[in-house]
Order: structure tokens, then sequence, then C-alpha cells
């Protein structure tokens, strides 16, 4: 955490969303973050059309361009350099260097999309990857275990297996399983490190 984290700028990478796509997951990420981040913007970072990008140069380009509090949202593929190959694509990263997070919807995308269903269930596994994302930009880390918040779904910090369900299955199982709401021990964390005021669980 370098900089002042109440401001966030989202960055379209590519063509991936509209810009009102972008300002509904924008307002989702307030809701989730209420009382730390008060403000976002939206910006667009052009990019050529490519299958894949290199997750940790994504974010220093995003770093040195932006400055500050950032997540980058792209639909090419983000690849990094881990010689396994099923971890060396991920849905969403974060540099520990920065207070930069990128999120690919590659992986979360259905099949096809030919409905507003299916386009909902893509902004929907979008959010929940960005929240985890941007968690970490705040200090959160991960649940290697399913935790739960008190509404019943999963913390969006869960992060649990990978290769017990490959990819679409861990994004059916793990980020459709996840839910807006963070868990008490995530909560305790904003509220001490961040100052949040907790929140009623039943609200
Ligand atoms: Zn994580
Ligand atoms: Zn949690």
């Amino acid at each position: 955490m370098l900089g002042k984290i109440n401001q966030l700028t989202i960055v379209r990478v590519g063509n991936v969303f509209s810009f009102s796509t972008l300002q509904e997951i924008g307002d989702r990420l307030l809701t989730a973050f209420e009382g730390i981040i008060g403000d976002y913007q939206v910006s667009h970072h052009e990019s050529p059309v490519t299958d894949s990008i290199d997750a940790y140069l994504l974010t220093m380009v995003l770093h040195t361009e932006y400055r500050g509090h950032t997540l980058g949202i792209t639909d090419a593929d983000l690849k990094t350099d881990d010689a396994d190959e099923f971890y060396n694509v991920i849905i969403g990263g974060k540099n520990p260097c920065n207070d930069v997070a990128v999120v690919s919807t590659r992986k979360l995308s259905p099949a096809r999309i030919e409905s507003n269903t299916d386009y909902e269930l893509l902004v929907n596994r979008t959010v929940k990857v960005s929240l985890h994302e941007v968690g970490h930009n705040l200090g959160l880390t991960d649940h290697g275990t399913y935790t739960f918040a008190a509404d019943g779904a999963l913390c969006p910090m869960s992060k649990g297996e990978y290769n017990k369900f490959g990819y679409s299955g861990y994004v059916r199982a793990v980020v459709d399983g996840r839910g807006v709401r963070f868990c008490d021990e995530c909560n305790y964390f904003l509220h001490v490190v961040h100052g949040r005021q907790r929140q009623d669980p039943r609200s």
C-alpha cells in the first residue's frame, strides 16, 4: 500500500466492456468497499489486439501511466512466467510492489454470450475477481480454505484450489460461489487497518 487508496482508477485495457459496464463494476466496488474507497474514475489504455499480455509487465505499464490505486481489466489472457502450464495463465493478479491489480475476463466468459443472462454472468464474475484483487491492494490476503461471509456466500478473498476443478470448474465452483461481502476476519482487518465502521452483518 503505497499511495492513497480512497481513489481507484479503473482502466479498460483494449476493448473489453463498454464504459457503462465499467461504471457498473466501479459502483459495485464502491458499495463493497464503502468507507474505504470513496471514488473511482474510468480510463482507457490503448492495447494492440492480442491473445495474451504478460501480467507483470501490464502492472508495471499501468503503474507508470496512472500511479496510485489502479485496477486494469482486459479480455486478453494474463500470462505469468510460472513453469506450470496451469498457473501461467491467471484470471487476476496484483503486483506486490505497487498498487496495481489486473483482471482478465478471458477465462471468466461463458463459451458464448448470446443473452443478457450470459453477459450479466460475465459482469458478476468480473466484479468478484476485481473485489479479490482490489482486496489485495488494501492488504487483504487469500483464504486458502473456503471462508464464508455472513450472507452464506464465499468471502471474495476465498481462493480455493485450482487443480481440483480445471479452469471452468474453478470459475463455477469458486468464483461463482463468492458473494460481494467479506467474512468477519476480512471485515475486522478493514476496520483495524482502514478504519472502516463495522457493518451490521444482518443488513
Ligand atoms: Zn489472491
Ligand atoms: Zn475474508
